[in-house]
């Protein structure tokens, strides 16, 4: 029996979080969720975005699933998921993005995967106005020789252990001459303690249009927590979109398992958002809880499902059907499978 603290966060959140541990049920995974509330629901109940009951609950069972949390955009208080990533020191965002047969995408097969510094550089929370009529903000981006060494040892580890070929570290070191200067310097010196893996590395807009023109020279692709952020959504768009991208938030006490998507208010309370990135991310928790098996089953009946794509939601497929019923399939598929 594992014990995993459940945030089934806000928005789309409740939803496809019951889709996950639906899953990982019919899958015969024995879990004893703890579920705990964050974000907008605790200011509602606690009035408090991130309560001790659920910093304690993390911190007991070292394994979370979590829905995604809203952050007031402008104004309003501090992200929540930054909050985490920070408290439990959660360094390494591992995002995949591997396309998936029946969903239409430009460039065909496609396999790789981005390592995300997580809690450093403009993430820091070190920003304000400089002035009381707001006349100026700034926010300061810091990137430390530590942070980076370990962000990117896990990289190449990463790389290592799945057997991939090169890593590209991605920067903007041509202007940014310190922060950016400092995580390439530190790339470089990594890379030679890997030599059986390419290393290479690319400024951040040129990386951005050889992503969207030719992505299948990228396999690991590691960078600094804003570029991973942006250029993650980008990936999950050349693979089939947000609805499909799965990530792990890795600390060396505690890892939080989430999709790589946001809240969705647009699509929230209407049976409309795809499951499948939250499903993948339990599929990420169960490999970390060594449940190997049961991951690779999950794996495969959601993408049974998706090749089938009669019942997939309507982000691939218009004629498609509701969350509950895309879950449904998924659940049925691993009954038929055991
Ligand atoms: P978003 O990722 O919530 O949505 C972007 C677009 O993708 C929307 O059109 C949405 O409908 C669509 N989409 C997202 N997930 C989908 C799914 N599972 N199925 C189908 N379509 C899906 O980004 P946003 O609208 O910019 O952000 C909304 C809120 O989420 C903000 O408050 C933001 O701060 C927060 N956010 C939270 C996390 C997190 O919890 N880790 C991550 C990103 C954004």
């Amino acid at each position: 029996m594992h014990r995993v603290t459940l945030i089934p966060g806000d928005g789309i959140g409740p939803s496809i979080t019951d889709a996950a541990v639906r899953v990982i049920e019919a899958a015969g995974v024995s879990v004893e969720w703890e579920r705990v509330e964050a974000g907008l629901p605790a200011i509602e109940k606690y009035k408090d975005p991130l309560p001790q009951a659920v910093l304690d609950s993390i911190q007991k069972n070292r394994v979370a699933l979590k829905g995604p949390l809203t952050t007031p955009v402008g104004s309003g208080f501090r992200s929540i998921n930054v909050a985490l990533r920070k408290e439990f020191d959660l360094y390494a965002n591992v995002r995949p993005a591997r396309s998936f047969e029946g969903v239409s995408s430009v460039h065909g097969e496609l396999d790789l995967v981005i390592v995300r510094e997580n809690t450093e550089e403009f993430y820091s929370g070190i920003e304000h106005y400089i002035d009381p009529q707001r006349s100026a903000a700034e926010t300061i981006g810091v990137v430390t020789r530590a942070g980076s060494e370990r962000i990117l040892k896990y990289a190449y580890e990463y790389a290592r252990a799945h057997n991939r070929k090169k890593v590209t570290t991605v920067h903007k070191a041509n202007i940014l001459k310190y922060t950016g200067g400092l995580f390439l310097d530190v790339s470089r010196n990594v890379g030679k303690d890997y030599p059986e893996i390419v290393t290479e590395d690319r400024i951040i807009d040129n990386m951005a249009m050889q992503m969207v023109m030719k992505p299948h020279q990228f396999d690991v692709i590691v960078t600094t927590n804003l570029f991973g952020d942006i250029l993650s959504d980008l990936a999950s768009g050349l693979v089939g979109g947000l609805g499909l991208a799965p990530g792990a938030n890795i600390g060396y006490s505690a890892s939080i398992f989430e999709a790589v998507h946001g809240s969705a208010p647009d699509i929230a309370g209407k049976n409309l958002a795809n499951p499948a990135a939250v499903i993948l991310a339990g599929v990420m928790m169960l490999h970390h809880l060594k449940e190997s098996a049961a991951a690779e089953r999950i794996e495969r009946c959601v993408r049974a499902v998706i090749k089938e794509g009669k019942n997939v939601t309507r982000d691939l497929n218009p004629a498609g059907v509701g969350t509950v019923e895309m879950t449904q399939a998924i659940v049925d598929r691993i009954h038929a499978s055991s």
